[in-house]
């Protein structure tokens, strides 16, 4: 009996196997296509500075609206396009978005703030990368200071051969480089100093789990790092006015979560910039 219910145990194993794998390969087929049917699009989350009340960023964050399956969430089909090495027409066309975009906003709405786009590690894979963000860029006729790019730990510390020489192309244009979900990678301390980068983004998890002292000690310790090297420090996913005020009590102000605004369409953020950003007093 127990050889029995082992061997069922298996196959219901392998049958769920099956529907995960169909599911992955018609993703796959699917997002080959998604380019060309505008199905993928952008969404913005703004960075609050807490202190002053005022916008200092936006993130762009990608979306796929997927004709039967509706809106396909990135942690799903993110790996899906970096494996498939679709992530890198997906990323320029990106980039060229935002640049078009941030004109808009600074056009039509005065609102001046740098946007960041999320660089998967195969970008980095390709020796003209830097150069080609340059010509993007340079053609839309955006200040490359209106562009961040956001990397990993894991891009930042692997150190692929030239990857720190295309991110400090990258600065040397003005644009400023971001460490995100900073915390949860395997990163060496011991060499964050050499790190071309400028900002840190606190990872969402500390700011979840801020009630517990363990954590709190941690967020301290990052606080220390960013403020001792300079750098900027962003605290992700905050969702409460007590996760504020703790991160504020320790010296943390610069802020990304749905406490001040959730990703949003173009339509939707230009609403709120009207509400949020427009109708209040000029900082300073
Ligand atoms: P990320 O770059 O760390 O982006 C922040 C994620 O946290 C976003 O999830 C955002 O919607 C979510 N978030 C922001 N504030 C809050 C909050 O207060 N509470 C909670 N619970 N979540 C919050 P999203 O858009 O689902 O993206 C997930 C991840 O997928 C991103 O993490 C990034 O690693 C990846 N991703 C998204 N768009 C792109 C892209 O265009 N290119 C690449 N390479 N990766 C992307
Ligand atoms: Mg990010
Ligand atoms: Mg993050
Ligand atoms: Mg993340």
């Amino acid at each position: 009996v127990s050889k029995n219910a082992g061997k069922n145990r298996y196959s219901i194993f392998n049958e769920e196997m099956n529907v995960r794998q169909l599911r992955r390969m018609g993703l796959e087929n699917d997002l080959r296509q998604s380019m060309d049917t505008n199905q993928l699009f952008i969404v913005y989350q703004p960075k609050w500075d807490s202190q002053h009340d005022r916008l200092v960023g936006m993130e762009a964050l990608l979306r796929w609206r997927h004709p039967e399956l509706g809106l396909v969430s990135p942690g799903e089909f993110i790996p899906i396009a970096e494996e498939t090495g679709l992530i890198i027409p997906i990323t320029y066309w990106m980039i060229g978005e935002v640049c078009e975009q941030n004109l808009n906003w600074q056009h039509e709405l005065k609102v001046f703030v740098p946007v960041s786009v999320n660089m998967s590690a195969r970008m980095f894979e390709n020796p003209l990368f830097a150069g080609r963000v340059e010509r993007i860029v340079r053609q839309s006729g955006l200040s490359a200071e209106y562009l961040e790019l956001e990397i990993t730990e894991s891009i930042a510390m692997n150190s692929m051969e030239g990857t720190v020489e295309q991110l400090k192309h990258i600065q040397s244009l003005g644009m400023r480089v971001s460490l995100d979900d900073f915390g949860t990678g395997y990163s060496s301390l011991g060499r964050l100093d050499e790190m071309p980068v400028d900002i840190i983004k606190m990872d969402q998890i500390f700011v979840r789990k801020s009630d517990q002292s363990s954590k709190q000690a941690i967020v301290s310790t990052i606080i220390a790092i960013a403020s001792n090297l300079e750098l900027e420090l962003v605290a992700e996913g905050v969702e409460t006015a007590e996760q504020e005020a703790f991160l504020q009590s320790r010296g943390c102000y610069l802020m990304q979560g749905y406490y001040y605004g959730k990703p949003m369409t173009v339509e939707q953020m230009n609403e709120w910039l009207k509400e949020k950003v427009l109708h209040m007093p000029l900082a300073e």
